[in-house]
């Protein structure tokens, strides 16, 4: 299995959109691997894990085959993961040769996103998006195109169900772990008995300790100290860190110091991982 990290920023990116932090600044200024865009990744060049307004320049810059992608894997409905706005350019009049549907997997709050932004855009345009949305569980079991994936429970917005991704195919395991805090005890409960190959951590808050909602680095020890305790994880296991925010406060060559300290990988736009 191989995934590709297409962004690997928080909401507002980094730089953020709007923001003239001292890190922000000097990210702007060092370009490369700091330059973070929007929450988003591609399994094997085939299924999409989240929509953010990057995805364009994200096909722009990495050769993302959009017309071609049959599957998306939604985590939760935030601005930096759920842009379904551009799903509507995926009707006749704005693409041609489309050459099937997609099929989006998620949960219920981006499915009223989306139909709130169908309605309107049908509105001025009567094609309807070549699009199936399935509105899924967590803890249930689905496949698509050969991938058995199942959602979990994430520690992030309690607004909706935000959902973590566990993914296997060919006898790998592939553990998407963002947005969320520390995990919730039922997904604990859950994942006792699998082994994964790559553990994906959210590190959005870096240097700082959080409570829930997001995590920073020392949280990301004990999420990967608890895994290698019960067994999910062992030294062939590859654990990578991702979703930056600027007010984590340290630039990739820093961030990417602190976390090999623990075997950690830290993610840029672009990288690639194979597992
Ligand atoms: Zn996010
Ligand atoms: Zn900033
Ligand atoms: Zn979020």
């Amino acid at each position: 299995m191989k995934i590709q990290y297409l962004g690997t920023a928080a909401a507002e990116g980094w730089p953020g959109i709007f923001c003239r932090c001292d890190v922000c600044k000097k990210a702007l200024r060092l370009g490369g691997k700091n330059i973070r865009t929007r929450s988003q990744a591609v399994i094997d060049d085939k299924i999409l894990v989240d929509l953010p307004q990057d995805t364009y320049s994200h096909m722009l810059t990495y050769g993302l085959d959009m017309p071609n992608i049959r599957t998306l894997f939604v985590t939760h409905s935030h601005q930096d993961h759920w842009y379904p706005e551009e799903l509507m350019m995926r009707r006749e009049g704005f693409a041609v040769d489309m050459n099937g549907v997609l099929d989006i997997y998620g949960n219920d709050a981006a499915f009223h996103y989306l139909d709130r932004v169908e309605a309107e855009a049908l509105e001025y345009s009567p094609n309807k998006a070549q699009i199936r949305y399935h509105q899924i569980r967590e803890f249930q079991e689905y496949t698509a195109q050969g991938y058995r994936f199942i959602p979990l429970k994430a520690a992030h917005n309690p607004r909706e169900n935000c959902f973590l991704y566990l993914i296997q195919k060919d006898g790998k395991t592939l553990f998407y772990g963002n947005d969320t805090g520390y995990l919730p005890e039922e997904t604990w409960d859950f994942i006792q008995g699998y082994h994964f190959d790559l553990v994906s951590m959210d590190c959005t808050m870096q240097k700082t300790r959080l409570e829930t909602n997001h995590m920073g680095l020392s949280n990301n020890v004990d999420v990967a100290k608890r895994l290698r305790d019960m067994g999910c994880a062992n030294d062939c296991t590859k654990f990578v860190v991702t979703h930056f925010s600027h007010n984590g406060g340290w630039l990739h060559e820093e961030m990417e110091e602190r976390a090999k300290e623990h075997g950690f990988i830290t993610a840029y736009d672009g990288m690639t991982v194979e597992f």
